[in-house]
């Protein structure tokens, strides 16, 4: 018996098989976990049955979480299904590819700052608000974060200070929906190579720098940050909430200096 038997849980953020919600669904359905999926796109659509199939889910639910009526769609679509949800898992972010690129402030502007903010940040927000009366008692919901929110790292940029205001996010989302013994924390992971890390420029040398400056000389897997969040999730962490957990092989606190 897993320890999310009887759990269920919308996973969003699904785009490949390298996707960080791919490892994050396939561990929840590994300990019993039923699990419902959103995709952006119809692009993204195999892709996701794919996932599902593994995961012996058949529910898919189309979302782009840039319209707050398109998100509360789902929940709409989703209640067609389940009576109710225990987890939910945010797992999308995006910023333009040319504030990925470069000095910060040069290639910062109004609108990419906003956009970075509106899909990276403020979409964690919007599932809670459309998905709260569906969310059971002891539930939780989970996003996933990035050492830039704490460290100014080459051509992360905006997407750093976005990932300053998820965080932020965890807290206050954790602080409200604690009165409803519902839970909220975040992962941090480590650099991993998926569709999203590869509109950051120079990603590649960002992945060997952290394998060589982790404390167990590597980088992680999207089954590793899976099975951490799959515990998040869990009543095992009950005493858990407002938190960022790093799962990075210990990147985040070493320094290896010169090579
Ligand atoms: P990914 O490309 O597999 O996933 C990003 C997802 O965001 C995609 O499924 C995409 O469809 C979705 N998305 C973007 N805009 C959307 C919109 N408007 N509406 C709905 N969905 C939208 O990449 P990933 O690396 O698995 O990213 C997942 C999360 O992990 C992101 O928050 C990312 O910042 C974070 N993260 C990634 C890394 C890494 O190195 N890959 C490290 C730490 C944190």
């Amino acid at each position: 018996m897993g320890f999310l038997n009887r759990k269920k849980a919308l996973i969003t953020g699904v785009a490949s098989n390298r996707s960080i919600a791919w490892g994050i669904a396939v561990a929840m359905a590994e300990q019993g976990c039923d699990v419902a999926f959103t995709y952006q796109n119809d692009k993204l659509k195999s892709r996701v049955e794919k996932c599902a199939k593994i995961c012996n889910s058949t529910i898919l639910i189309p979302c782009d979480m840039s319209e707050d009526s398109l998100i509360e769609q789902t929940f709409t679509q989703l209640k067609t299904h389940w009576d109710s949800v225990d987890i939910i898992v945010h797992s999308v972010a995006f910023a333009p590819r040319e504030a990925l690129d470069g000095d910060y402030i040069d290639v910062t502007t109004r609108e990419n700052f906003l956009t970075a903010h509106d899909i990276s940040s403020y979409t964690f927000t919007a599932l809670a608000k459309a998905g709260k009366s569906m969310l059971n008692e002891g539930g939780a919901m989970l996003t996933v974060s990035y050492l830039g929110a704490d460290r100014a790292i080459p051509n992360y940029n905006i997407m750093g200070v976005a990932k300053a205001s998820l965080e932020a996010n965890v807290r206050y989302m954790a602080a409200s929906l604690g009165t409803n013994n519902i839970r909220v924390n975040a992962v941090s992971a480590g650099p991993i190579k998926t569709l999203a890390a590869s509109g950051i420029k120079d990603f590649g040398q960002l992945l060997n720098y952290a394998a060589h400056n982790s404390a167990l000389g590597r980088n992680v897997t999207t089954q590793e940050v899976g099975n951490a969040a799959a515990f998040l999730c869990s009543n095992l962490a009950s005493g858990i909430t407002g938190e960022v957990l790093y799962i990075d092989a210990g990147y985040n606190f070493v320094d290896k200096g010169p090579v």
